[in-house]
């Protein structure tokens, strides 16, 4: 938000501040782990049981933004990042449907190397820009949620929208509605987990891809696999025919890659960011890989 101040992206009238206001206790118990929205991205990647029994959470965090930035921004904040789109954050450029409803669209037919390829609509191809969501959604979490017309659940996958005609409603919260906790359901998978970011330079910098992979493993053979792309989706992306392709699997490399030339199933993309259908399957094998390898 401060970043989108500065920038004269947004200008609202009045902030309020939800700070002291919010649960920040993290929680890890039979049932999962429950995450209270206003705990830190610091305080969650280095809770012990989130280390052990959902690896991915933690590498997933470790692997955003900067100490900095980790140890003041909170989750709820995390899920809410807008994107990170070049044109979307500077108002130079007249043409955003995501900051300008109705103006246009920068980033198709223009510069578009950082763009999506799943999920676009003729109004937007931005990407989600966060790491975290990306591990939530493959591990199937669910967003807690309080409003003036009570409290709700809702799967983070359902959380997000597409940009369709709308690109500016990003998200299915109601005015006045905060997300309280995330649920995140305790599964064999999810102790056997690993995220995996690909981007132009090693730290502080947003994923050109990656890949949030947890592995249900019966000996070498995988019983069951879920997987979660970043950078190449509107909103964090599940890729249920990949992880079909995967059940029953053994970790054999060819095998691994036939599985994951699933995912470039339905990807569309603009010109400059092409190379993500290819380069996302690579980070698929690579990622479940490292999982293997931790047998
Ligand atoms: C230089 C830089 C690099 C970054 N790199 C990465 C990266 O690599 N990966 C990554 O994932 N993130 C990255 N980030 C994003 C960073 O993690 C987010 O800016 C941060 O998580 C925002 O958290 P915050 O608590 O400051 O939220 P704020 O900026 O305070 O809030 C963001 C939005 O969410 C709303 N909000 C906040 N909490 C709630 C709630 N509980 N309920 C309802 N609405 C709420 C606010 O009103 C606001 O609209 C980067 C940020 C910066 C500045
Ligand atoms: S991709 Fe979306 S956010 Fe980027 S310029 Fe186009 S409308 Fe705006």
């Amino acid at each position: 938000m401060v970043q989108l101040l500065q920038e004269y992206v947004r200008r609202p009238d009045r902030l309020v501040s939800l700070a002291g206001l919010l649960d920040n206790r993290i929680e890890v118990g039979r049932q999962g782990l429950r995450i209270g929205a206003a705990a830190t991205m610091a305080e969650v990647a280095a809770d012990p049981g989130v280390v052990e029994q959902f690896p991915v959470i933690s590498e997933a965090l470790l692997e955003s933004a900067s100490p900095q930035v980790r140890n003041q921004a909170t989750m709820g904040g995390n899920l809410l990042q807008r994107t990170r789109c070049p044109f979307f954050r500077d108002v130079g450029y007249a043409a955003c449907n995501r900051r300008a409803p109705g103006s246009g669209c920068s980033a198709i037919g223009g510069e578009n190397r950082w763009h999506a390829v799943f999920g676009t609509s003729e109004n937007c191809i931005a990407a989600h820009a966060s790491d975290v969501a990306v591990a939530l959604v493959a591990l199937d979490a669910a967003v807690e949620l309080r409003g003036a017309g009570g409290q709700r659940s809702v799967p983070l996958t359902d959380f997000y929208r597409l940009p369709g005609a709308d690109p500016h409603i990003e998200t299915v919260l109601e005015p006045g509605e905060v997300i309280t906790a995330i649920a995140v359901p305790a599964t064999a998978a999810a102790r056997r987990s690993h995220y995996l970011k690909v981007r132009d330079r090693a730290s502080f910098e947003f994923a050109l891809v990656s890949a949030a992979v947890a592995l249900d493993m019966d000996g070498m053979h995988i019983r069951q696999a879920r997987v979660g792309l970043g950078g190449v989706g509107t909103k964090p992306w599940r890729v249920p025919q990949v992880e079909k392709a995967l059940s029953g699997a053994s970790l054999d490399p060819a095998v691994l890659r036939r599985a994951a030339a699933f995912a470039a199933e339905g990807a569309q993309g603009f010109g400059h960011n092409d190379f993500k259908i290819e380069l996302m399957q690579r980070v698929i094998v690579r990622a479940i890989e490292t999982v293997g390898a931790r047998a």
